[in-house]
């Protein structure tokens, strides 16, 4: 039986989904979905955020403490 109510995960393959690097949130399609890509060792690197909010707090805890 398919569930009607539940759209989560109809064509969405499970690699499509990616996981909030801040808070570990499975992301689907969010709105608020903001992705980092850089390059390290000559490969792209990505890394997904749920919201801009998980991404400022990632940056921050990953910023080297100059304040102490
Ligand atoms: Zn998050």
């Amino acid at each position: 039986m398919v569930d009607p109510t539940s759209d989560l995960g109809e064509g969405v393959d499970e690699s499509d989904a990616h996981e909030c690097a801040n808070c570990g949130e499975t992301i689907l399609q969010s709105p608020t979905h903001r992705v980092v890509t850089w390059v390290e060792d000559g490969e792209a690197r990505h890394r997904h955020f749920c919201s801009e909010e998980c991404r400022a707090a990632y940056d921050a805890e990953s910023d080297d403490p100059a304040d102490e």
